[in-house]
């Protein structure tokens, strides 16, 4: 079955007198009589449920359904795309080794690198990763290679196939974070990555109104990541994991609407006089024209950025004008939100290296929504035209 079917219906296997829709489990532990059955499940013999901190209803559901989704043999949830991170870098790292991060990964990503595992011994290499030659630098010796698929907030495109042979001849693990793409867009597991993420709370749940995460890949490397996830803690509910499935039923209707509506979006602000500059991948200004035709061959996805002249006065009073469009520090949601990379995702990042990544005073984020393009790009009009 295509993606959209499967998006329907992946990770239940219904039959006749079942409820259509799946029930919330909220409990933290089930009840078992016999001692033996206890332990075939505790050591994954027979199927089943002991502590909600390792497994659970809701969040299996949930993973079979992303795992299928990607082409992978295993997924593996938790309580944010962070805690995905944390989780898959200790599984692939357990001691301390040299990890390479592309430069144009979301900042906390890089801020979770330096803060919390440089001071544990792990040696963080920060890289231009569409360079070849700094690639094959920054590879030597890593454990692995951290790129997004689309990255935030400037939206270039990776070459994830070259990326996975350049890893592969280093013996590297390629991490990709598909956050910005989702599987409806690319499935990276597909071009040679190791493992594939995302921030849940994006894309995959679609209604902001969830923080989870979910990676995915080789049975044995889920499972590895599986008991750090639950060691950690950082376990996710029932009630967001059911969120998530709701919300990954509609996820190709909703990413194709998001990449229609931001492509004619991303038309309209080039032509405004206030607009310096569009980051789209769908747009002929691209850069990424063939990897876009090669990565994205469904549609470009719903973000995009600009420069706008006026900088942040300017975005202040413009956001007094929006009739519809709001500030927001997330995306991926239904309706439309503008961020500003500098105070948002990137606020961590001292000043040069926002810079180094093509973050400036200038840059505005736009996370498109489902809205109706004209109805957004008459907002968008009146709002900057003004100013
Ligand atoms: N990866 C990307 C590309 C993101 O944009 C974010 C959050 O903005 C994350 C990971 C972290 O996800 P979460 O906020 O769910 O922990």
């Amino acid at each position: 079955m295509r993606i959209d079917s499967r998006a329907v219906h992946a990770g239940r296997d219904l039959e006749a007198g079942d409820a259509q829709a799946p029930a919330i489990s909220p409990t933290s532990t089930w009840i078992y009589d016999d001692l033996d059955e206890y332990e075939r499940v505790a050591s994954g013999v027979q199927s089943g449920h002991l502590y909600a901190r390792e497994s659970g209803e809701n969040v299996a559901m949930l993973e079979a359904a992303v795992a299928d989704l990607e082409g992978a043999e295993a997924a593996v949830a938790t309580a944010s795309g962070m805690a995905a991170l944390l989780a898959t870098l200790l599984a692939l790292a357990p001691r301390p080794a040299p990890i390479a991060i592309d430069r144009h990964c979301y900042g906390v990503s890089l801020v979770l690198l330096r803060r919390d595992l440089e001071p544990l011994g792990y040696e963080v290499r920060v890289v231009e990763a569409s360079d070849a030659s700094a690639l094959e630098s920054a590879l030597p010796g890593a454990a692995m290679l951290l790129v997004e698929t689309i990255a935030n907030p400037l939206c270039q495109v990776a070459d994830i196939p070259g990326l996975a042979r350049a890893c592969e001849r280093h013996h590297a693990h390629l991490v990709v974070d598909g956050t910005f793409a989702t599987p409806y867009l690319n499935r990276p597991l597909e071009h040679g990555a190791s493992v594939v993420l995302h921030s849940v709370t994006k894309y995959l749940g679609g209604h902001s109104d969830l923080i989870a995460g979910v990676v995915s890949g080789p049975r044995e490397l889920m499972s590895e990541i599986r008991s750090r996830r639950s060691r950690l803690g950082s376990s996710l509910g029932p009630f967001e994991a059911w969120l998530a499935l709701r919300g990954l039923r509609t996820l190709p209707v909703r990413m194709a609407r998001h990449s229609q509506n931001a492509l004619q979006l991303a038309r309209a602000l080039d032509g405004m006089r206030v607009v310096k500059r569009v980051y789209h991948p769908g747009l002929p200004s691209s850069p990424d024209h063939d990897l876009v035709r090669a990565m994205l061959p469904q549609g470009t996805g719903g973000m995009l950025a600009l420069d706008l002249a006026g900088g942040r006065p300017a975005l202040q009073a413009a956001l007094r004008r929006f009739r519809m469009v709001r500030f927001a520090a997330s995306l991926g949601g239904v309706e439309t939100t503008i961020s500003y990379p500098a105070i948002t995702s990137h606020r961590a990042l001292p000043e040069e290296e926002r810079l180094l990544v093509g973050v400036s005073a200038e840059t505005v984020r736009v996370s498109v929504g489902l809205e109706d393009a004209s109805d957004l790009i008459a907002d968008f009009q009146q709002a900057f035209e003004a100013s």
